[in-house]
């Protein structure tokens, strides 16, 4: 051993920052993840640096495992503890290969030596022809000859592979129209670090640009990641992926066995998989020189990480791509203003197969009286193939007592509990509390008792011919798109799970049913979020030679978000949205960081929320707030937000302030939990 390595342990203390040292065993560098004593444990951690000598009396690791990380990721992730006011042992527990598994190994027999001049029977002389294949039977056998040194018996390792490539399925590369070429020669010709925007409405062929943009990637010898929404969603695109590139394609996403993630992973470190494809997390491939980094679908919410830290794919895909001299190409039919404004834009404008999107007709639900308006219903027994978009699940959305108003909500959260009826529960969607469907009224004892709204469930019962719900009830989502997929006629009924990137070339109509239902969120991004979700389920329609149409019924129908949906105008929608957050304020133009503080002991939550906000206030840093929040899982919240002009003095200002604030004796029984862009 000589010199030092600076280790962070894996601990999921807040308090606690490292990295400390110990004595550098042989061959470990920067990436190496160790064994090594600390405190009264052993804990595994990873080497961020190195040092000729310590000022401590540094001790020796216990041991040096097998996965070594690429240094460039542990700089990542390093780069995330400090954006997300997160710690470096968080961050870098992202990037561990699968726990506790190993490469899987099976007995390979191989001939050895010559046979010619050995006595051997005809069953002997029948194995040594037919290896390397030969029954698990006849492995004594083969023992005995390996004796003789006739055989070679060793084990080797076997591959687990998620995908399963069927070679001659394949598709011809097609000819690229000429704006899939204009956009691909950009993409080509961009300098490392550059980031694009591919703006192409649904079916505009972005799919193919990205399949060659990675054949011109691999072909100069670097290597690609390929970030999209949910896997179950969408395995379009993975297959594409597979069917053009086989082998050198590896799948990473949460749904793997551990062993295959472990055989993937490997894959992938060792350079013989260059193109990652997988969800967020898939940004953390542990790939080296990669040369591309795309962002399908770039608006998708899943690229939003829910737990500390609470990194944004999308941020860190640019970042990755940035410091490996990459370019970045986020594509969607609907960007995010963020994206429209600072990426530089590719357009395809028109979908490949030459048709127009379909119209779009809103449908004033002002004074309506049942959730389908007779002028959907009507389109719905017209078409013979639907998609239609309700984005709530379960059966109804509350119950009350005819009698006395008795409303039935979470006793730990304070929101309405939701029926299931085909379980027979009501159900809490923030905590998951479930409870029988009352049968009477549990404060008089009525038996009248009213069910409030329709969901997903209900709508599914309600509509004729057959139909396939999509929504997170639903356990194998994949099958359900298969099976529509197949059907002759039906309709698709679902939460947003609907709108995402499926490809059927026979859907005759989308409907979107409550459109407001986004925009009535207090949030400054429900415009975007209504627009997206209303031109994604229209790029579902009409992809076939009947055509197609879209029904969107609404009580705002003037709402720029659904007009300009309704007309196809992304551009009108993004260059308005803009402006309106330019003079609000809001990203683009500034960085929002929201601070949430919780505590199960009453009050508490809103003592450190305030303190939180002075402490921010004496350092030059005003906050919005504290608002308190509803009750989750038996926990009071509230929370403060910044909106700053300075990103990173935000940040290191808002760390500084929780840190001090959770140190403090008074605040004890409170947690605090940071979110930088939250979503
Ligand atoms: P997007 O990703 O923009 O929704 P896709 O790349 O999935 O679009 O393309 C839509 C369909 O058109 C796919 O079935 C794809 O195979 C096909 N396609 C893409 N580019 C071409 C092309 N240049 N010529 C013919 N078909 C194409
Ligand atoms: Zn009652
Ligand atoms: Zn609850």
């Amino acid at each position: 051993m000589s010199g030092i390595v600076q280790v962070e342990p894996l601990t999921t203390a807040r308090a606690l920052r490292g990295p400390f040292d110990y004595l550098r065993p042989d061959g470990a560098g920067v990436g190496s993840v160790l064994v090594v004593p600390f405190g009264r444990r052993d804990v595994v951690g990873v080497v961020t640096g190195l040092a000729d000598r310590s000022e401590h009396d540094a001790v020796a690791p216990r041991r040096v495992l097998d996965a070594r990380l690429p240094p460039e990721l542990v700089d990542l992730a390093l780069w995330i503890a400090a954006e997300y006011c997160s710690t470096p042992a968080r961050a870098l527990s992202l990037l561990l290969p699968p726990k506790g598994t190993r490469a899987k190994t099976a007995l390979w027999a191989s001939r050895a030596g010559d046979p010619d001049g050995e006595r051997l029977t005809d069953g002997q002389r029948a194995l040594l022809a037919g290896l390397p294949r030969f029954a698990a039977g006849d492995l004594a056998a083969l023992r005995r000859l390996e004796g003789r040194g006739l055989v070679r018996i060793e084990p080797r390792v076997v591959r687990r592979a998620p995908v399963h490539v069927s070679v001659g399925a394949t598709r011809p590369r097609p000819e690229l129209t000429s704006d899939q070429r204009a956009a691909l020669a950009e993409v080509l010709a961009a300098t490392p670090g550059e980031r694009l925007l591919l703006h192409g409405v649904t079916g505009s062929g972005k799919t193919e640009v990205y399949l060659q943009a990675a054949a011109a990637t691999l072909a100069a010898g670097r290597g690609v990641i390929v970030l999209v929404p949910e896997i179950a969603l969408t395995p379009q695109i993975v297959a594409r992926f597979a069917e053009r590139f086989g082998d050198t394609v590896a799948v990473l996403h949460s749904k793997l066995s551990s062993g295959e993630r472990h055989d993937e992973w490997a894959r992938l470190r060792r350079g013989e998989a260059r193109i990652c494809v997988g969800p967020r997390s898939a940004v953390f491939a542990p790939m080296e020189d990669v040369g591309l980094v795309v962002v399908d679908e770039e608006h998708d919410a899943s690229y939003k990480h829910e737990g500390d830290p609470r990194y944004d794919a999308r941020l860190v895909a640019e970042r990755r791509a940035a410091t490996a001299g990459a370019v970045l190409v986020a594509g969607s039919a609907t960007p995010r203003p963020e994206s429209f404004h600072a990426l530089r834009r590719l357009r395809l404008p028109a979908r490949v197969d030459g048709r127009r999107l379909p119209p779009v007709e809103v449908v004033d639900m002002r004074d309506a009286r049942r959730a389908v308006h007779p002028r959907t219903h009507e389109a719905l027994v017209d078409a013979r193939k639907a998609i239609v978009l309700l984005n709530r699940r379960g059966w109804s959305n509350f119950l009350t007592c005819r009698s006395c108003g008795q409303v039935w909500e979470c006793p730990s959260c304070d929101v309405t509990l939701v029926m299931h009826r085909h379980d027979g529960l009501l159900a809490c969607h923030h905590c998951g509390h479930r409870e029988p469907v009352p049968e009477r009224c549990c404060a008089c004892g009525s038996v009248s008792i009213a069910r409030h709204g329709t969901g997903t469930e209900r709508l599914e019962s309600e509509l004729e011919g057959p139909v396939f719900r999509l929504d997170a009830d639903i356990a194998d989502p994949a099958a359900v798109l298969a099976r529509f997929q197949a059907a002759d006629s039906g309709v698709l009924v679902g939460t947003q799970m609907v709108a995402k990137g499926h490809d059927f070339p026979d859907v005759e109509l989308g409907v979107v049913l409550d459109a407001d239902a986004t925009l009535r969120f207090p949030d400054f991004r429900s415009e975007e979020r209504t627009f997206a979700l209303v031109a994604q389920l229209a790029g579902r329609a009409g992809r076939g030679p009947r055509g197609g149409r879209v029904l969107v019924q609404t009580l705002t129908p003037d709402a720029p978000s659904i007009a300009l949906a309704a007309g196809h105008d992304a551009d009108g929608f993004l260059v308005g949205e803009l402006e309106r957050r330019r003079a609000l304020r809001y990203p683009p133009f500034s960085t929002l960081i929201r601070v949430v503080c919780s505590s199960e002991a009453p009050g508490a939550a809103l003592a450190a929320a305030t303190a939180v906000k002075e402490r921010l206030g004496a350092a030059g840093t005003p906050a919005l707030g504290p608002a308190p929040l509803f009750r989750l899982r038996r926990r009071e919240r509230a929370q403060v937000v910044v909106k700053a002009g300075n990103r990173a003095a935000a940040v290191a200002a808002v760390g500084a302030a929780v840190d001090a604030t959770a140190a403090a004796r008074e605040h004890r029984p409170a947690s605090f939990s940071v979110d930088v862009d939250p979503q």
